[in-house]
């Protein structure tokens, strides 16, 4: 337990979005004392509003799969309070990358993750819509699916309410206070201190122009993520979330007869000012879908773009996240989600309050060494002991 002085706070969390808001939840969970969540704008107003909200366990990082899988349970009590849709999971790869396929299943059955090889024809009852012909391999997860970003956030929220947390919104951090190498609390645009012997920022992009003052570097940029919604042009009947590793995108369901699709080739990443960035895909963006959606797709004749957006990852050198103790003492960071952060969320904020409780890790199979931000500095980037040629993105 954390011994706070009168008005003081035991916990401020910097960022109300679903790292954030999933951390206050878990740390009131605790009873670790008054836990205060400080959010600039609206709850879940950044990038979390945004997320396609896909949930997968299939990664060749071991605690990051890990991370998912303890998440899948909390997500499936959340249920449609998260929005989430289990409608199951699809990875499909080329020739070039059926060794790692096996791999990679091979380490996620071993941590108990319910995930298996599936060949064409189970494949083919999946997504009948799809040409398979140029993949070599599948695995399925019949517990994966997505979920909603805002709601999964706005659950959250309510539960670290409902457990004593403060949630304030419209209420901007402006600095980071600290003392002889120790965090003392926050500093607002008002000039105001709010005192804390622990600080966690969650700050998404943000996070790094609040450290870089006390002289730590957090290494994020933030990448350009395009998403289109598709009307298909007729029923596709249930299908579960499709990532082709083939053409780099993923396509998955979207409420009542829609699908969504997204891109996953990171090899020419378009790089933006997350203050700046453009809310709309490019026509070169457009195309680069499109001629994606027609070659995976050729039977959805009568296919049409019905709406797009974007939104941008906070990508790390290692496209995997810090959630970690910094050198300052009582200073937590948990940033550079690298577009795993909804799948993640629930057990992001269980390995911060293991962080803040007992100093690492209590879950099986998580190493929270694996997500500290010194790997950078030490240069021991998380990285897939077996990963897939040409597709970054499963890390
Ligand atoms: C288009 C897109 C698709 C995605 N798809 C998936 C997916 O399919 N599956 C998956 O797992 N992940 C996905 N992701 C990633 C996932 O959505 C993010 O990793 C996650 O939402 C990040 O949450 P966050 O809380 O770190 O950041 P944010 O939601 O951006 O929250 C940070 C909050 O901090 C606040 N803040 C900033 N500065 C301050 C300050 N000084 N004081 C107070 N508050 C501050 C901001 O206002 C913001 O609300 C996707 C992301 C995008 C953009």
């Amino acid at each position: 337990m954390v011994a706070v002085a009168e008005q003081d706070r035991a916990v401020i969390i910097v960022g109300g979005g679903i790292e954030g808001l999933s951390i206050a939840r878990a740390l009131a969970a605790r009873g670790v004392g008054p836990v205060t969540l400080l959010e600039r704008a609206h709850l879940a107003s950044g990038m979390t509003s945004k997320s396609s909200g896909v949930v997968r366990c299939h990664y060749g990082v071991e605690s990051l799969a890990a991370m998912a899988w303890r998440s899948v349970g909390i997500l499936e009590d959340l249920g449609m309070a998260a929005g989430f849709r289990q409608v199951g999971y699809v990875v499909g790869v080329g020739e070039q990358n059926t060794v790692a396929l096996k791999a990679n299943v091979a380490t996620q059955q071993a941590l108990g993750i319910e995930v298996e090889l599936i060949d064409h024809g189970k494949a083919a009852e999946l997504w009948p819509h799809a040409k398979l012909d140029d993949f070599a391999g599948f695995a399925y997860e019949p517990r994966g699916g997505y979920g909603d970003g805002y709601q999964t956030a706005q659950s959250f929220a309510s539960q670290a309410k409902d457990l004593g947390a403060e949630l304030r919104r419209k209420t901007a951090v402006e600095s980071l206070v600290h003392s002889a190498g120790e965090i003392t609390g926050v500093a607002l645009a008002d000039g105001s201190v709010i005192r804390a012997p622990k600080v966690v920022v969650a700050a998404g992009m943000h996070s790094s122009a609040l450290m870089q003052p006390l002289g730590i570097a957090v290494p994020l940029r933030a990448q350009l993520a395009p998403i289109f919604l598709v009307d298909p042009g007729q029923r596709t009947g249930a299908i579960p979330v499709l990532s082709d590793l083939v053409s780099l995108q993923y396509v998955r369901p979207d409420g009542a007869g829609s699908l969504l699709m997204g891109g996953s080739d990171h090899n020419n990443p378009t790089w933006v000012d997350p203050d700046r960035y453009p809310t709309g895909p490019t026509w070169a963006h457009m195309s680069d879908a499109l001629s994606k959606f027609e070659y995976r797709f050729p039977k959805l004749t009568g296919a049409s773009v019905v709406s797009s957006y974007t939104g941008y990852y906070d990508v790390t050198p290692d496209y995997n996240p810090v959630i970690s103790a910094t050198p300052i003492a009582g200073l937590y960071l948990a940033a550079g989600f690298s577009g795993h952060g909804y799948k993640i969320s629930p057990a992001v904020g269980e390995l911060m309050a293991d962080l803040i409780c007992c100093g690492e890790s209590q879950y099986p199979g998580i190493d929270h060494k694996d997500f500290q931000l010194q790997r950078f500095v030490e240069k021991r980037p998380l990285l897939s002991p077996h990963p897939y040629v040409g597709a970054g993105e499963m890390r």
